[in-house]
């Protein structure tokens, strides 16, 4: 049967922020061939395209989107013969817990800090999204392109992805789309690896707001060695970011919170008071306001500290 294309679709109940306006078209594509044929029927339209996982690293703009929002989501997770080594195959629309569960229950490790992210495999290739010490690359072998412009599919290996912190080519190449990716995982002890993915379940439990409508950290965490990043005079003018500089970056959750910010609305759009780098939707937040609320902590930020932080998050129909 052919993939259903509605029309005029809202997207915000497709984004944890649960904000956004609609999309002229919208469908929902869990295999290779849905995704594909999406795809032509936008080409065909000569319309732009959007591509959704989970939307928790999103905000959408209160007009929606002029074009095709294509959300991948679901498909099939594939537990390798181990002939040479543990494999995961999940397609693009599979939830980071679902693989991380599922190599758990197969006695693969290395993959246990996936938990915490709430997006897809896709959205979390794309992004090199990673946390309690682990990242994508450290467990992408290789990943299943379709490359829009060619019409045509392609293997790419985690060398080739250009990978650094919350960075990959395919952020350079949005005409990439990601079908699926490979894992190469370590063989473990299936019970050791349940109870290290349930201590680090707890331990965000602790610390963020799940559940809440946000899309977990909206900067990135900001890299020594920038221009307004130099570590000897920021320290010497600020010395408690000495306790950061044996880090790559400072957190810049900590630059939020010493600029004052934890708590801050607009709107009903909040910082959140336990993590100064989650913006909570209260409820009836616009994207409006969390666009203005992330001006302002920008704003508030550079004037303390001099430093210009940079969004995590992806702006859609902006
Ligand atoms: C409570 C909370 C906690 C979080 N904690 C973390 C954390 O600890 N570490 C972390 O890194 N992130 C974290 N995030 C952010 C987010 O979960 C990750 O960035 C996640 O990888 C995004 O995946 P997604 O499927 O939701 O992508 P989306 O938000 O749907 O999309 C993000 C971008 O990826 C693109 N994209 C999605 N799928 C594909 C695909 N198949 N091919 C090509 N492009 C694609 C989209 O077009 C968009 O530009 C958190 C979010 C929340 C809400």
């Amino acid at each position: 049967m052919a993939l259903e294309i509605k029309e005029n679709m809202l997207l915000a109940p497709y984004t944890i922020y649960k904000i956004g306006g609609p999309a002229r078209f919208f469908a929902e594509a869990a295999s290779g061939d849905d995704i594909r044929y999406a795809l032509e029927f936008a080409t065909n339209r000569a319309l732009p395209f959007v591509i959704m996982g989970a939307g928790s690293n999103m905000l959408v703009s209160d007009g929606g989107f002029d074009g095709v929002a294509i959300r991948i989501n679901g498909g099939e997770v594939r537990v390798d013969p181990p002939a040479d080594g543990e494999r995961l195959v999940c397609d693009a629309g599979v939830m980071m817990a679902r693989a991380v569960l599922a190599a758990a229950k197969a006695g693969f490790g290395g993959f246990e800090w996936g938990i915490g992210v709430p997006g897809t495999i896709g959205g979390s290739v794309r992004g090199n999204a990673g946390c309690f010490g682990g990242e994508m690359r450290d467990v992408l072998e290789s990943a299943e392109i379709f490359d829009v412009s060619q019409n045509s599919k392609f293997k790419i290996q985690n060398s080739e992805c250009s990978f650094g912190y919350r960075d990959s080519i395919f952020k350079k190449h949005p005409e990439w789309i990601i079908l699926s990716a490979t894992l190469r995982l370590k063989s473990g002890d299936a019970d050791a690896i349940q109870q290290e993915v349930q201590r680090i379940t707890m331990e965000r439990l602790g610390k963020q707001d799940i559940g809440t409508k946000c899309c977990g950290c909206i900067f990135k965490n900001t890299a020594w060695e920038r221009e307004d990043t130099d570590r000897e005079k920021l320290t010497m003018q600020f010395p408690e970011l000495a306790a950061f500089v044996n880090q790559s970056h400072i957190p810049t959750s900590f630059l939020l919170d010493r600029a004052g910010l934890k708590g801050t609305r607009m709107g009903s759009a909040v910082i959140s008071p336990k993590h100064a780098n989650f913006f909570i939707n209260e409820g009836t937040a616009s994207a409006e306001d969390v666009r203005k609320l992330i001006e302002r902590a920008k704003e508030e930020v550079h004037k303390k500290f001099g430093v210009l932080i940079e969004e995590e998050i992806q702006y859609v129909g902006f």
